[in-house]
């Protein structure tokens, strides 16, 4: 599936709120929100203090969560899609749905700094799910599953370090799912509520976006 392959930052002062798309440099100085928090482009500050409209404020909230999560238009309505068929709150089914993405649980997990970085060790296959190498980002996970750093990819030195450091010890992994750092393993305990959830996402402005 295609993804966004464009300047990341940008896409932090679009929505003028720090996505966390970069790992440590988001908590650092250098961080662009911290250093020129007006949306990008030649009339960037011009627009600082636009009114949205109803639709604009929908938009963007939409766009947010794609973007958190690296899913281009076409996959993200799917997503809706898949949402809005299955019982319960359209707006948390799709919020789970995105957090049961492979590359997402395995940022969760600790095994990468970031989901652009998740998504490229799925990629390079680099992980199994129930031991059986997946190498396909948008896989989505269930309750019982058991994500692991495939054996073959132990020995490299970016996972060797992470062993070594002692990061992945210090993790603190959500409720929902649980992480044995030694193993470089982790489990898929149960799914995710909404209240669990670290997004600051009105998801029913999404909802009301896709029903117009
Ligand atoms: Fe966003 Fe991180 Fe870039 Fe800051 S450093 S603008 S939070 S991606």
């Amino acid at each position: 599936m295609a993804r966004y392959r464009g300047p990341v930052c940008k896409l932090c002062r679009r929505e003028g709120v720090k996505l966390m798309l970069k790992g440590e440099r988001c908590f650092s100085p250098k961080c662009a929100i911290e250093r020129r928090n007006y949306p990008p482009g030649q009339h960037g500050q011009a627009f600082r203090r636009r009114q949205l409209s109803d639709f604009g404020v929908r938009q963007r909230e939409k766009q947010k969560v794609r973007r958190i999560y690296g899913v281009l238009e076409r996959q993200f309505r799917r997503y809706y899609g898949i949402a809005a068929r299955t019982k319960g709150q359209t707006g948390a089914t799709l919020l789970q749905l995105m957090e049961r993405r492979l590359d997402n649980v395995v940022y969760r997990l600790g095994f990468a700094d970031s989901r652009k970085q998740a998504r490229q060790l799925v990629r390079h296959g680099h992980f199994t799910v129930n031991g059986r190498k997946t190498n396909i980002p948008s896989f989505i996970v269930k309750a019982g599953d058991e994500i692991s750093v495939r054996e073959g990819s132990r020995k490299r030195t970016y996972f060797k370090d992470l062993e070594a450091s002692g990061i992945l010890r210090k993790k603190q992994v959500p409720d929902w799912l649980s992480l044995d750092a030694g193993a470089l393993s982790g489990r898929v305990l149960r799914l995710p509520d909404r209240s669990e959830l670290d997004l600051a996402i009105n998801e029913q402005l999404i909802v009301e976006f896709y029903s117009r």
